[in-house]
């Protein structure tokens, strides 16, 4: 399918032209391949990070480049741990080297501005690093302006008020929860079993982390918080606040 707000669906010469005529920026969704509980697939964070970049990039008039669709290393207190199976993960290194490589392609392409919008909160650091990196490649004369963000961090208090009537329990566990379940619900219903959905948690762990990791504290089913509650309601309402919200900051900083 043709969508032209995807790189991958656009010739090089659309390419030039928009780079040239236009002030262009390139979207990167960077997720992972993660257990999500028994009620979403693996592909979450993925999908989400991806889904929100296009509805970002049609605000603006962006383009999409392809998916990061692994991502850093899964920790226990934030996405299950690396014991579930099919919980496909890069080390640090690669993942900051894969959007090193990327920014300065870009760059040497003449796009000026770029987004990161990241769907999976072990990459945010190793992101950094190659955004720092790259930056240091292509030195200070470079006219390339980069933003990275958590989708989930523009979620503001009205919204999370709306989404959670009895309190919230706090995003480090929001894992295959209310959020990314009522995400999924709006964007991708197909992919949902909403009577798979685990009575588990909330998980409760100490405030630091042990190598190996004690397993015993991540429940079962490897969601952190409970998804009931999750709807499409709530995912459409949660879509288009934060798709707004990251398409202002999107404004302000590379339009203004
Ligand atoms: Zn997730
Ligand atoms: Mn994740």
């Amino acid at each position: 399918m043709i969508d032209p707000v995807m790189m991958s669906s656009i010739s090089w010469v659309e390419f030039q032209r928009r780079v040239a005529h236009e002030n262009l920026v390139v979207f990167i969704p960077c997720g992972s391949l993660e257990q999500h509980g028994p009620h979403l697939p693996l592909g979450t964070d993925a999908l989400l990070c991806t889904a929100v970049a296009q509805s970002v990039a049609r605000a603006v008039n962006g383009l999409v480049a392809p998916t990061l669709n692994y991502g850093y290393k899964s920790q226990p207190r934030c996405g299950g741990g690396q014991h579930f199976p099919g919980t496909t993960s890069l080390d640090g290194h690669s993942l900051s080297q894969i959007a090193r490589d990327i920014i300065r392609e870009l760059a040497r392409h003449q796009v000026r501005h770029i987004a990161f919008i990241d769907g999976h909160y072990e990459n945010q650091w190793f992101l950094t690093e190659g955004i720092e990196l790259a930056m240091r490649d292509l030195g200070k004369t470079a006219e390339l302006r980069v933003m990275r963000l958590e989708y989930w961090d523009f979620c503001n208090e009205e919204t999370l008020k709306e989404v959670f009537p009895d309190g919230f329990p706090g995003f480090a566990l929001e894992h295959a929860a209310v959020i990314e379940t009522s995400l999924m619900l709006h964007y991708y219903p197909d992919l949902v079993h909403l009577d798979l959905i685990p009575s588990d948690g909330p998980a409760k762990f100490p405030a630091y982390d042990l190598y190996p990791p004690d397993i015993s504290l991540v429940p079962a089913s490897g969601v952190l918080s409970s998804a009931r509650g999750a709807s499409p309601q709530k995912g459409a309402l949660l879509a288009t606040q934060i798709c707004s919200s990251i398409a202002a900051a999107i404004e302000r900083e590379f339009y203004a």
